[in-house]
């Protein structure tokens, strides 16, 4: 069976033909849009770019808040527009069965059906995107709430810290999350502009990916910066641990590809930090498996699953 997984995140938007059990055929990427206007039209555009007879259904992931079951992204933090209903749109433009849900739940449910959580049962998803997203799938599904559960990025974790995207202070995203590396690269490569850091950015600002590329070399400041983002991601993996006591962690997005580097640090402030850890085996957590691709094959996962009844 054939499915097509969209998927909306907070810097572009990708969409892939998804063939079996995740196997990505073809994939096409947008930018953002700017505007509600691209936002409801580019999806769509995406999806005729793939479409084909043999098309089963289609499934979409959206950065923001998506009320269950009926599809509709109502608002995001880190995406444009407003009460989108992407079911309605897609079912109405292509006739196919549709499934719209976040992105990381769906990302999550990839992880933990094919992905680096395979066969686990009681997964949680951190995706360090552009915020921080997070999935929870419980006993094999999906864990939704009324519709909007999952949205880790936005725990407080410093009253009256820093200044989020959703309006609110000290969200745990402002401290690790993609745009937080962004950051901390132009800290790294300001304080030390002959560094690692400053040199990989060349003539344009410094970025996460030239923070993250440095540490990987070996760079002991980028090294460091890393790491102390990791402590604050395992502060607040551990408040999810205490909560949901998952089998594994899967860490997704951009910053996870330094493995270790951050997960390290991650693993040690979150066992330091949880309740009774002496008496807890370690928390697993690992480097998501399926990379930026796990939105899309989550979401064709799920559409396969809706088109199979
Ligand atoms: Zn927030």
């Amino acid at each position: 069976m054939k499915t097509i997984g969209i998927d909306l995140g907070g810097t572009k938007m990708s969409a892939g033909l998804i063939e079996g059990p995740g196997t990505v055929r073809e994939k096409v990427t947008l930018t953002r849009p700017v505007d509600q206007a691209g936002m409801e039209k580019d999806p769509l555009k995406l999806a005729a770019r793939l479409m084909g007879p043999d098309v089963a259904a289609i499934g979409l992931g959206a950065a923001g808040l998506v009320s269950w079951p009926d599809g509709t992204l109502v608002w995001g933090p880190n995406v444009v527009g407003r009460d989108i209903p992407f079911k309605d749109l897609l079912e109405s433009r292509f006739g196919l069965p549709t499934v719209v849900d976040n992105d990381a739940n769906l990302a999550a449910l990839a992880e933990a059906r094919v992905g680096a959580a395979r066969g686990r049962q009681h997964v949680l998803l951190v995706t360090l995107g552009t915020g921080i997203g997070g999935g929870n799938v419980i006993d094999g599904k999906i864990y939704r709430g009324r519709s909007f559960a999952g949205e880790v990025g936005h725990m407080v974790v410093d009253v009256g810290g820093p200044r989020c995207t959703c309006g609110q202070r000290g969200c745990w995203e402002t401290f690790a999350s993609g745009r937080r590396l962004d950051q901390i690269a132009r800290d790294v490569a300001a304080a030390d502009p002959a560094g690692r850091t400053a040199s990989l950015a060349g003539s344009g600002p410094a970025a996460g990916i030239h923070l993250t590329e440095a540490a990987i070399q070996g760079d002991p400041p980028a090294a460091q910066a890393v790491g102390e983002m990791g402590i604050w991601l395992g502060i607040g993996l551990a408040s999810l641990v205490a909560l949901l006591d998952p089998e594994v962690i899967v860490v997704g997005g951009g910053a996870a590809r330094v493995g270790d580097i951050l997960l390290d640090p991650a693993r040690q402030s979150m066992m330091s930090t949880l309740e009774g850890s002496a008496f807890r085996e370690p928390t697993p957590l690992v480097a998501a498996g399926l990379g930026e691709d796990a939105g899309i094959v989550g979401a064709g996962l799920v559409a396969a699953e809706l088109a199979r009844g």
